[in-house]
């Protein structure tokens, strides 16, 4: 059996953990045997914790920093500092939705940056128009090639190249497969193995076959076979590789 890691998944999100039993034997039986849920709000971290062995992330995303960011940071802090979460994130910028005011934004990603590089823990970034922005941010308040991942990437060639000149790490979501994706289709062709990782961003996001429903874990595997599929190269061998990118990252 093939095995995948899917990097970025909202499994304590509302939605989903109404019927997460079921996700979780769909995604066991699809391969799909590692996953981190990301956790938005305490809400979702406190449920994240509860769950045995759940690998959880988490930050105040970018669209609700202005409502929760000061509230929930010393709760996203002290469970990084606790050992309870492996990652920081989602944070970065959101200048296409724009739910928060883009100082705001700014404010956090740097708070949280400075918190994943004082514990050495990986960040993962969620950028939408704001790369320019985001570099210049991270250029100058995170160490040069500390572990980064751009979530669900959706911007340019020349995005893509700077977020892998800078070492980070690159995760395509279901997005890559719609039909209308043929600029970032051309991206996922040229990702180094290296710096890949696939996700679902369940519950957002199901892949083609799968659009309009709710997102979960096993249909990573549709994603990573398209990806397969424009690079010329074998499920197995982007399955192979994206999971052990994650395994590395998240030092599981
Ligand atoms: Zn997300």
């Amino acid at each position: 059996m093939i095995h995948f890691f899917d990097s970025h998944a909202h499994l304590t999100a509302p939605e989903v953990l109404t019927h997460l039993d079921g996700i979780l034997a769909r995604a066991k039986k699809a391969g799909v045997d590692r996953m981190i849920n990301i956790c938005t709000c305490r809400t979702t971290l406190e449920e994240g914790l509860k769950l045995k062995g759940m690998l959880n992330a988490g930050a105040t995303t970018p669209h609700d920093v202005e409502k929760d960011g000061e509230a929930d940071f010393g709760v996203f802090e002290r469970a990084a500092r606790e050992g309870k979460i492996i990652a920081i994130g989602e944070t970065g910028l959101d200048y296409h939705y724009q739910h928060s005011d883009r100082k705001v934004q700014k404010k956090f990603l740097i708070r949280y940056l400075h918190l994943a590089a004082e514990l050495n823990l990986p960040v993962i970034f969620h950028c939408r128009e704001a790369f320019e922005d985001l570099f210049e941010i991270v250029d100058q308040e995170y160490p040069k090639r500390a572990p980064a991942i751009l979530h669900c990437f959706t911007g340019t060639e020349a995005e893509a190249e700077g977020v892998l000149e800078r070492g980070w790490h690159l995760s395509l979501s279901g997005i890559v497969t719609f039909k209308k994706s043929t600029a970032l289709q051309e991206v996922a062709k040229f990702v180094p193995l290296e710096q890949l990782l696939i996700e679902t961003d369940t519950p957002y996001l199901a892949p083609q076959s799968k659009r309009g429903r709710q997102n979960e874990p096993a249909f990573v595997v549709e994603t990573a076979a398209c990806i397969a599929m424009l690079r010329g190269e074998t499920l197995e061998l982007i399955a192979k590789h994206t999971r052990e990118n994650g395994i590395r990252l998240f030092s599981l």
